[in-house]
């Protein structure tokens, strides 16, 4: 069998690295011309540390990334809502890892290269169009050339070219009115020195966490500052690297200093700024058509609430790989990976657009907009706990049933 991937993001390489580890050969077609690492942070929950280290992949996680050993959530005075443990500190049996976003795909994209060999990358090769028979499935490239493979997997992205053939009427991706500001900034180490941190709510946000760490010990802080705006306010395209405005937002956050953060600090710190619109497009009927199927932001793109885009990318990745290795025929094996993974990356987009497990931050809001003494007279630990915990366990996050489940490594590449 022989797989064509559209796209080399982390979603595509690790489809490349799962098939491969499952003994079936995979092919890469980047439309960019050269793979460098953009953007700036991501999380990597242990639903997806779980899948990369049994692809071999623990070690260069560990010295690329930064366990996460604590989460916060916060009011817009620094007061606390929610703390709890992430990562082993919490129980599971796999790290929580905060890691520069192209960092993370450069090391799939090198593992990609040493196991499956450099002549099965490629860059510069847009696809532009596809047919199939019952022999195969032809994929055509802008520069006019083709590539012919069993099935075809599409791992390109938000605007995916497969996706817009599927649903040639669905039109742009679907903004839900806040910007977000994203960067990096050099600053001293806060609470654990690995700790995420959210404090604000739904219509003022602010989230950093450390993504790595300078020689004198100072860390680098990945930071998103959010801010809800009309829905007719003018935005442009999303992108990893549109460059913001420092001066555009800074004022909104001029007076959150708490006493473990100082934000405006944290947001003067930094030297370059870039902007996104929040956005998500709707769930599909369906992904797949005969032998060509949808994967990772191409088939869900979700807000970036519960840190989850990629960590679901990686785990179609894994089940994709493991329908293939063991259900007879490529047809059954494509409805097997879309049975599972189609309602459980739905939920996590439905869950998003109504603010996952943020909705904490929103209720102390709502209930007490000018902050409180004690989080528990505001809203009981019980429901702090269901909403954390619901979200969890909707995006395979809980850590009892995923420390027990079994592998998704297929039994020959045991
Ligand atoms: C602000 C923000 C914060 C986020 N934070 C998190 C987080 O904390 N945790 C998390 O898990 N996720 C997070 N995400 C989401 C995560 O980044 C995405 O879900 C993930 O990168 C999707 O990977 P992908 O491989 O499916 O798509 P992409 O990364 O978009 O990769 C698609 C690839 O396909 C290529 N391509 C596109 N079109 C074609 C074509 N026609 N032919 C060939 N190649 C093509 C592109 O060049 C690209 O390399 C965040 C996203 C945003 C916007």
């Amino acid at each position: 069998m022989r797989v064509i991937i559209i796209g080399g993001g982390i979603g595509g390489l690790t489809t490349a690295l799962a098939l491969h580890a499952a003994g079936i050969e995979a092919e890469v077609f980047e439309a960019a011309a050269e793979v460098k690492p953009l953007g700036v942070g991501i999380n990597l929950q242990p639903h997806a540390v779980r899948e990369l280290t049994e692809l071999g992949l623990g070690e260069r996680l560990a010295a690329t990334g930064v366990a996460t050993r604590e989460f916060v959530y916060a009011n817009r005075f620094g007061q606390e809502i929610w703390a709890e443990p992430r990562g082993l500190a919490a129980g599971y049996r796999w790290p929580q890892y905060s890691i520069h976003r192209g960092r993370l795909q450069m090391l799939l994209w090198e593992a990609a290269r040493e196991r499956l060999g450099a002549a099965r990358l490629h860059t510069g090769r847009r696809l532009v169009g596809f047919g199939q028979d019952a022999a195969g499935v032809t994929a055509h490239f802008a520069d006019g050339g083709t590539a012919r493979g069993d099935l075809l997997v599409a791992a390109d992205g938000i605007h995916s070219t497969v996706r817009a053939s599927f649903f040639p009427d669905e039109g742009p991706p679907k903004w839900n009115g806040c910007l977000l500001w994203r960067a990096v900034s050099i600053a001293p180490p806060f609470r654990t020195g690995a700790s995420m941190v959210q404090a604000g709510h739904r219509d003022q946000k602010f989230v950093c966490y450390p993504i790595s760490s300078t020689e004198d010990g100072r860390s680098i802080v990945n930071w998103i500052a959010e801010k809800r705006f009309p829905t007719d306010h003018e935005w442009r395209r999303e992108d990893w690297n549109r460059p913001g405005k420092v001066e555009d937002f800074l004022p909104l956050f001029a007076d959150w200093r708490f006493a473990w953060l100082d934000v405006p600090a944290l947001i003067r710190a930094t030297e370059a700024v870039y902007e996104f619109p929040m956005v998500d497009r709707d769930p599909l009927p369906w992904w797949t058509q005969g032998r060509v199927t949808l994967l990772g932001d191409a088939a869900h793109p979700m807000y970036p609430i519960g840190s989850n885009g990629a960590s679901q990318a990686i785990l179609d990745a894994r089940w994709l790989a493991l329908q293939l290795a063991t259900v007879p025929g490529i047809e059954a094996a494509l409805a097997a990976y879309e049975a599972a993974r189609r309602p459980a990356t739905a939920a996590v987009v439905e869950a998003n657009r109504g603010d996952g497990p943020d909705r904490v931050m929103d209720l102390a809001h709502q209930r007490a907009p000018n902050g409180f003494l004690r989080i528990e007279d505001v809203v009981p630990r019980a429901e702090l706990e269901a909403t954390v915990m619901g979200y969890k366990r909707l995006a395979g996050m809980d850590p009892a049933v995923l420390n027990e489940r079994e592998s998704w490594t297929p039994p020959r590449a045991a």
